[in-house]
């Protein structure tokens, strides 16, 4: 081997669900809203003057991080923009886990975490969550480097309530502790109401479930103002311009839609629910979720064997191969129109297994 060669960061990276690129098939596999962004948002994109991309975007993204503060009731200090959480997550781990002690989070969860702290090598230790998918906060009550909790959790989408990250940080008082709320918006208690009692508390939100803009990647994270200035001093030590100027735009028109952004988490916790009950009339149990999607197992049929049937019939849920929740399938909440065609397709495939 070459000294270049041995001198590679190998990484062992995150694995996205499936982008298949045919049209006539129902993508329930990544959590993406059915619903399209605001028309407001679209408006924003219409009227844009393109002359302007000939100039770099403002680095402190500060039409988008004025709107966010003023929409939660925080200073713009008090807000970080990024190209969707998984850029804010990732700077997060860059920025704040640089202790020799591991950081902990739990051993099902949301699948990037190890894979940062590996490219930072940073330790970190999995506590299990318990065997109906809660998270024992007793497993967090020991000397860490950080501590990352996904509320609602994925892929169970579980969610706990707001006592329970405060007892977290009541824990870990010595200790930055990320709250991880992609999913916040369908139905939990956003710990967003803490960051001003809670100077290691740094809550992460994204544009990309409930505000149907995974395709344009915004996430953002709201914390006291020495952690958001740590964050921004990192990132422009790498790159000050994540944010580009129809982002910027897109993003603001969004968040000034309120009405519509409701209705739509109004519509998806609906279909949700009803969801729910038909699966569970054809031998599924469900967890409860507080997100867009379902952590669903068959009583009789591997999920392995259901996903594998689905996907013939061009519908893409999500199957993780990995130890305890290899009998579980995550299937995104599409419109009512595309569940009515899952249920309908899974009581065929029940029927003739
Ligand atoms: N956190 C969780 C728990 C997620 O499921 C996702 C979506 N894969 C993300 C963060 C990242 O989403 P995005 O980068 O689109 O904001």
């Amino acid at each position: 081997m070459k000294k270049f060669q041995e001198y590679i960061r190998r990484v062992e990276p995150y694995t996205p669900g499936e982008q298949p690129q045919a049209s006539n098939l129902i993508k329930l596999n990544t959590n993406e809203n059915p619903y399209p962004p605001s028309p407001k948002a679209v408006e924003a994109l219409k009227e844009m003057d393109m002359d302007r991309l000939r100039l770099y975007p403002d680095p402190q993204a500060t039409v988008l991080t004025s709107a966010l503060a003023d929409y939660y009731g925080v200073d713009k200090e008090q807000v970080f923009v990024g190209v969707g959480s998984d850029d804010v997550l990732g700077m997060a781990f860059l920025t704040f886990f640089n202790s020799d002690l591991p950081i902990l989070f739990p051993d099902i969860t949301y699948s990037f975490y190890d894979v940062w702290a590996n490219l930072y090598r940073i330790p970190f230790a999995c506590p299990a969550l318990d065997e109906n998918f809660r998270i024992n906060p007793e497993d967090y009550k020991r000397p860490n480097g950080g501590v990352v909790i996904t509320n609602p959790n994925a892929p169970t989408g579980i969610c706990e309530p707001l006592s329970f990250i405060e007892k977290i940080l009541s824990y870990n008082e010595d200790s930055l502790v990320i709250v991880d709320e992609a999913y916040i918006d369908f139905g939990g208690e956003s710990a967003l109401s803490l960051v001003n009692r809670y100077d290691n508390l740094l809550v992460v939100q994204t544009f990309s479930k409930s505000r149907s803009m995974a395709g344009m990647r915004i996430g953002f994270a709201i914390g006291n103002k020495e952690l958001i200035r740590a964050m921004n001093d990192v990132k422009f030590s790498y790159n000050s311009y994540t944010m580009n100027q129809t982002s910027l735009a897109v993003g603001k028109a969004s968040i000034l839609d309120n009405a519509y952004f409701e209705e739509c988490c109004r519509k998806i916790i609906h279909t949700r629910e009803h969801t729910k009950e038909e699966l569970e009339k054809l031998g599924f149990s469900c967890t409860d979720s507080a997100t867009n999607f379902l952590f669903a197992t068959h009583r009789d049929i591997p999920a392995e064997t259901i996903f594998e049937a689905l996907k013939a019939k061009n519908i893409f849920v999500r199957y993780f191969k990995k130890p305890r929740i290899d009998n579980y399938l995550r299937i995104t909440i599409g419109t009512d129109e595309e569940m009515e065609v899952l249920l309908r397709e899974l009581k065929q495939i029940i029927v003739h297994k």
